[in-house]
C-alpha cells in the first residue's frame, strides 16, 4: 500500500514528537499500581542500606520488594542514584483550622511529610475534617488531638474550658465519645481539674497529651500518666524546684488568659533560670525516659517567635500563608517587647542544651512544628528546620531523621523490631538524592514522594508548591 504509507511517514514522525512533547509534560500524580526500581533502600532504624532494590506499590501499601528488576504492571520509575526512606511525620500541627488546610496539605506532601499529628482545632472544625480527610488526594494520615482543654479564663479561643473535677470528668468522656486519638491538656488548667481530666482519661484508656500546665510540675504529669509533652513545657523549668515555684506563683497571680510563653519569657522567671544548671535535670531525664513520656520540643516554633526580625530565608516564604497571617506576623515584629525576646532566645539556648542529654538518657523524642499561625512556622519547610536545629543540638543525622520516620510509628504502636519498608507496610515514602540519614542537608533533595497509592515526580511535587501559593492567597488566616 504505498499511497497510504506514503502518507503515514510523516503522522508517524509527528506522532513521535507529540508523544516527546506529552512526556516533557508535568505528569499529574494519579493512584496507579508502581514500581519503583534500582533505587537503595534506607533502614531509619540503624541507617543500613540495601542497594538496587524495586518497591512495588499498588494503593496504599507495599505490594512487593525485591533485587532490581522486579515483575510487576503498571508504572516504571527509575529509582537509579536515589535513596527511598520512610514519609516523614510532623508530630505538632493545627492544619485544620480556616482555610489552613487548603496551601497546608501540598506543602506538607511536597516536603515528604506523609502524616501528622494534630494537636488541637475547634471541635467542629475537627469532627468534620475527620471524615473529609479520607477522600483527600492530598491529605496527609492523622492523628487527632481532642480541641485544646484549658482551665478559665482559657488562652486559646477555639479550646474548651473545664474548671473542677466534675465537669473535667464529664468532658473527657464527651471527648473519648467523639473518638479523638488523645485528650490535649494545657497551660492555665486548675490541679483539681487536672485530676479530674486524667484520672477519667485513664479509666477510659485515652491518652494525655500537651503542656505541663502551669500550676503543676513534669513529675505530677509523669505520675498522672501523660504520655507526651509538647514544647517542653517546664522541662528546663522543672529542673530546679526553686524555678519551678515562681512558674506556678506567676500563674496564679496573672488574672489574665496569659499563655506559658509569655510567663516563661518574663523577667522573673528568666532571672530564676539564670543559674540553670543541665546536671540538676538529670533524675527528671530519667523518670521520662522510665515513662516513655514523648518530648516535641518545636524548637523552629521558639526560634521563629524570639527572632527580632525575619531573615531573607523566611521572607521569602511569606506567600506561602494567606495575606491575612502575613499582616498579623509582621504586626507581630512590631509590637513584640525586645526584653521578653532576650528571655526567650535564652531559653531556647537552654532548650537545645537539654536535647543531647535528654536522648542520651533515652527520653524518646518526636519532631513537630507547630504549623498553624505561629510566626515565620511554614508547613513542609519547617520540619527539615527542625531535623536541621536536632543535629546543631547534637543528635546525629540518623537520631534525627529517627525523630521524624521511626519514633512516630512507635508512638503509635508500630513494632520497632519490624522494618517500616516492607511488604504489607504503608507506601509512604520519600526519594531523595543524596542519604539524610548521612547528612540532614540532604533533606534539600527530594527527587519523589509516595503518598496515598500516587507517585510525585519532582515536576509533580513543584506544581505542588505553586498550587500551595495559589490557595494560600484565597485561604482565611
Ligand atoms: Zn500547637
Amino acid at each position: 500500500m504505498p499511497y497510504c504509507g506514503g502518507k503515514k511517514e510523516p503522522m508517524k514522525f509527528l506522532g513521535t514528537i507529540v508523544l516527546t512533547l506529552l512526556a516533557m509534560l508535568p505528569r499529574p500524580a494519579v493512584a496507579e499500581p508502581t514500581t519503583i526500581d534500582h533505587v537503595t533502600i534506607v533502614d531509619v532504624a540503624d541507617g543500613t542500606r540495601v542497594p538496587n532494590q524495586s518497591i512495588n506499590f499498588d494503593g496504599d501499601r507495599i505490594n512487593a520488594i525485591g533485587p532490581s528488576p522486579l515483575r510487576g504492571p503498571g508504572r516504571r520509575v527509575d529509582g537509579t542514584g536515589l535513596f527511598v526512606l520512610p514519609g516523614l511525620w510532623d508530630m505538632h500541627v493545627h492544619s485544620h483550622r480556616e482555610r489552613r488546610w487548603t496551601y497546608h496539605y501540598p506543602l506538607l506532601r511536597a516536603f515528604g511529610i506523609t502524616g501528622v499529628r494534630d494537636a488541637g482545632t475547634h471541635l467542629a472544625s475537627a469532627l468534620a475534617f475527620r471524615a473529609r480527610t479520607k477522600d483527600d488526594p492530598l491529605a496527609p494520615r492523622v492523628i487527632w488531638g481532642s480541641p485544646i482543654v484549658d482551665g478559665a479564663p482559657q488562652v486559646n479561643s477555639f479550646g474548651l474550658s473545664t474548671e473542677d473535677e466534675p465537669s473535667a470528668r464529664h468532658l473527657v468522656r464527651e471527648l473519648h465519645r467523639q473518638g479523638f486519638d488523645f485528650l490535649k491538656v494545657y497551660d492555665r488548667l486548675s490541679p483539681g481539674a487536672y485530676h479530674g481530666l486524667t484520672s477519667e482519661a485513664r479509666r477510659l484508656g485515652m491518652p494525655i497529651e500537651g503542656h505541663v500546665p502551669l500550676a503543676l510540675s513534669p513529675d505530677l504529669v509523669i505520675a498522672s500518666g501523660q504520655r507526651l509533652i509538647d514544647h517542653l513545657t517546664l522541662i528546663a523549668e522543672g529542673c530546679s524546684p526553686r524555678t519551678l515555684s515562681v512558674v506556678n506563683r506567676k500563674n496564679a497571680e496573672d488574672p489574665r488568659e496569659s499563655d506559658s510563653l509569655s510567663i516563661l519569657m518574663s523577667n522573673e522567671v528568666a532571672s530564676a533560670m539564670m543559674n540553670f544548671d543541665i546536671r540538676t535535670c538529670k533524675p527528671l531525664f530519667d523518670r521520662l525516659a522510665r515513662k516513655r513520656v514523648w518530648q516535641v520540643p518545636t524548637f523552629v516554633q521558639l526560634e521563629t517567635f524570639v527572632s527580632p526580625t525575619a531573615p531573607p530565608d523566611w521572607q521569602a516564604r511569606r506567600d506561602y500563608v494567606s495575606p491575612g497571617l502575613q499582616a498579623d506576623w509582621e504586626k507581630s515584629v512590631k509590637e513584640a517587647d525586645p526584653v521578653a525576646l532576650a528571655n526567650g532566645r535564652k531559653i531556647l539556648d537552654i532548650q537545645l542544651s537539654m536535647l543531647k542529654p535528654m536522648a542520651d538518657a533515652g527520653v524518646p523524642i518526636l519532631a513537630g512544628t507547630d504549623s498553624s499561625s505561629e510566626m515565620w512556622v511554614f508547613a513542609g519547610f519547617s520540619l527539615h528546620r527542625e531535623l536541621e536545629l536536632f543535629v546543631e543540638a547534637g543528635l546525629s543525622p540518623l537520631q534525627a531523621i529517627q525523630t521524624a520516620t521511626l519514633n512516630p510509628r512507635i508512638y503509635a504502636g508500630h513494632d520497632r523490631g519490624k522494618p517500616l519498608i516492607r511488604p504489607g507496610e504503608r507506601a509512604d515514602l520519600v526519594l531523595f538524592a543524596a542519604d539524610p540519614t548521612a547528612d540532614i542537608g540532604s533533606l534539600a533533595t527530594i527527587r519523589g514522594v509516595v503518598a496515598r497509592g500516587m507517585y510525585h515526580d519532582r515536576a509533580s511535587l513543584d506544581a505542588l508548591l505553586v498550587d500551595a501559593k495559589r490557595r494560600a492567597k484565597t485561604a482565611g488566616k
